[in-house]
């Protein structure tokens, strides 16, 4: 599914990226419960390669994914 670069990082060379995932995955935001339709992670700086997610978890929103912790930077 599409990967958007939403955020960028440039001290520490890494982009914030977001996935919407197919509909058959979707489910509920792992912080708020809500409908959620996307997964964020980081991706080494200007590439599209992902280095990791915040595992396995569904999200409405980049403010909940942080609020959540893990591998999103504020
Ligand atoms: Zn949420």
């Amino acid at each position: 599914m599409p990967l958007v670069t939403i955020a960028r990082d440039p001290f520490a060379r890494m982009d914030v990226v977001r996935e919407t995932v197919a509909q058959h995955e979707r489910g509920e935001c792992s912080w708020c419960g809500q409908p959620a339709r996307f997964r964020y992670g980081t991706a080494n700086d200007g590439s599209r390669f992902v280095r990791s997610y915040v595992v396995g978890k569904l999200f409405c929103s980049v403010g909940c994914a942080r609020s959540y912790g893990g591998v999103i930077p504020e």
